[in-house]
């Protein structure tokens, strides 16, 4: 038996069997039904979402000897020609290829021929921002008076080079990305058909590798298909994607705030990285990726989709992140981001020089992590305040209003091991934030205090 490939075998036939791109598929179906359907479109909308798809299906509706509402019937021989490919009156023309004068002016030749077998002609030409200006000249002519005969699906990825003249004489639809879980159901479903075993997170990284792109999400599934085996499993097609878990940045998010983490906590997964292969390049970039979902998750987004890994991995982030200061992601993000730059400015040679680079850099960035910060002395003070306040509710009553606003959980002020919240000193509005402490955050995160030199504040009543 020859093997068909998914994107080929599934490739939708009937309206019904479109999935997203509602608002062309409705509108073309209520076009068809009500006998309105016009002389040119124009399909937009990035690659492999559907646009030759729609039109192919658009082209059997009109020419269907027995179409059951806009449905085309799928078995009479206008319908089964032009399923095969075979059929007369439908053109399909790649203006990538075909650009030139000569081009267009032979389709204006042909145009004027009535269909030979079905009701209409039907030009698809795709890619058709390619054309040359004298080409979109010849083409408009024949968009100025169509036959009635004719029907134009000018299919492109690139809108704005379309010139306006050709776009006022056609009816526009945007397809838009199909969204990441619609295609990983879709893919379930047609595994499912296909009796091939799947797990449902290898589906999403298949999904996210296709960018919402139907057409190259079903050629990388069925190049994991092949990868896999038996069983198309999360950790077979991570691999094929080059995605490294969360875990492994996690370790390192720890070595870098734990205070009792070693240097070669820190150093070992670079390590691993490097004998495997990985490109580190690759890895700082995916690391910056991974400080942006801790950000997110942090501030309560948690859509898989929108965040770019599956569920159960970022419900793991949430709990493991949940202790962290949000300026410290902040200020890692920022550090990773500035490491990125300077990768990218020094281009090294090979994959030892980024490795030499990105451990001195992530061992300073340790260093940073750990020292005393502003978040820590504040929260010193602000447990100073309470105690002094306490002390003087106790003694003399009516109590002052407290010079320290809303208690929050923090650390200890040496290193960035446990927790740690945004403390306002206040001696106006206890509830009420300060943005001088905000700014004084800003200005100290990460900037060296000798701890010799910090006054042991618990004593200091
Ligand atoms: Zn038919």
């Amino acid at each position: 038996m020859v093997h068909v490939v998914l994107a080929r075998k599934y490739r939708p036939r009937l309206w019904k069997e479109v999935i997203e791109q509602t608002a062309a598929v409705q509108s073309l179906q209520n076009a068809i039904k009500s006998h309105r359907v016009g002389s040119a479109y124009v399909f937009f909308g990035p690659r492999g979402v559907g646009k030759t798809t729609i039109a192919r299906i658009l082209a059997r509706a009109i020419n269907c000897e027995n179409p059951s509402g806009a449905e085309p019937c799928d078995v009479c021989p206008s319908c089964q020609n032009i399923l095969a490919g075979t059929a007369m009156d439908i053109i399909e023309i790649d203006a990538a290829t075909h650009r030139g004068i000569d081009n267009v002016r032979q389709l204006r030749e042909n145009v004027k021929f009535r269909p030979m077998q079905g009701k209409k002609k039907v030009y698809i030409i795709d890619e058709v921002h390619m054309l040359t200006q004298e080409s979109f000249n010849a083409l408009l002519k024949t968009l100025e008076e169509p036959p009635d005969h004719v029907l134009f699906v000018l299919a492109t990825t690139e809108f704005q080079k379309i010139p306006e003249t050709i776009l006022s004489r056609c009816q526009v639809f945007t397809f838009r990305k199909v969204a990441l879980d619609t295609i990983q159901r879709y893919m379930a479903r047609l595994l499912d058909q296909e009796k091939i075993l799947y797990e449902e997170n290898a589906l999403f990284w298949v999904a996210r590798r296709g960018d919402g792109s139907v057409r190259d999400s079903l050629s990388f599934l069925e190049q994991a298909v092949a990868f896999c085996g038996g069983k198309v499993s999360e950790e077979k097609v991570r691999e094929l994607v080059g995605a490294i878990s969360s875990d492994l940045h996690l370790q390192i998010l720890r070595a870098l705030l734990l205070a009792d983490s070693t240097s070669d906590d820190l150093i070992a997964p670079v390590h691993e990285l490097y004998n495997s292969g990985s490109d580190l390049n690759r890895f700082i970039w995916d690391f910056l990726d991974f400080m942006r979902v801790a950000v997110y998750v942090q501030r309560g987004v948690t859509g898989p989709a929108f965040l770019g890994i599956p569920g159960n991995e970022i419900a793991r982030i949430k709990e493991e992140i949940a202790g962290i200061d949000p300026a410290l992601l902040l200020f890692l993000f920022d550090q990773l981001y500035g490491l990125l730059d300077r990768v990218y400015a020094l281009r090294p040679r090979n994959s030892y020089e980024t490795r030499v680079l990105l451990e001195m850099e992530l061992l300073h960035l340790r260093e940073k992590c750990q020292r005393p910060s502003i978040s820590g002395i504040l929260q010193k003070l602000k447990k100073m305040g309470e105690d002094l306040s306490r002390s003087e509710a106790g003694s003399a009553a009516p109590a002052r209003e407290s010079r320290v606003s809303r208690a929050t959980r923090s650390r200890d002020g040496e290193g960035a091991a446990g927790s740690l919240r945004t403390e306002s000193v206040s001696q106006v509005k206890p509830s009420e934030e300060l943005p001088r402490e905000v700014e004084l955050q800003k200005s100290f995160l990460g900037t060296f205090v000798d701890p010799a030199q910090i006054p042991d504040l618990d004593k200091a009543e």
